[in-house]
């Protein structure tokens, strides 16, 4: 779901996810479109698609990029080749 910005009245504005406000009620649209950027910037760290399946994940670290079904895929993978 991307985020906008809209304006909600004459000298108000706000960050929507849909039909859902995610910001504050901001005076401009400038420090509107800040606010889009750090909530996008925000939403991208926290979900992530698994690598192999696709997923959406919440990614708790930058090198968590698989879901917990994939990741133990590729951990009994290693095993089989470490015999
Ligand atoms: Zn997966």
């Amino acid at each position: 779901m991307a985020l906008r910005v809209e304006r909600v009245a004459p000298n108000t504005w706000g960050v929507f996810d849909g039909w859902r406000l995610v910001s504050n009620k901001l005076s401009s649209r400038d420090l509107a479109e800040r606010a889009l950027e750090r909530l996008t910037r925000e939403q991208a760290g926290r979900l992530r698609p698994c690598l192999r399946c696709g997923v959406e994940i919440q990614s708790s670290h930058a090198g968590h990029r698989m879901c917990d079904g994939c990741r133990q895929w590729v951990a009994s993978q290693d095993h089989r080749m470490v015999l």
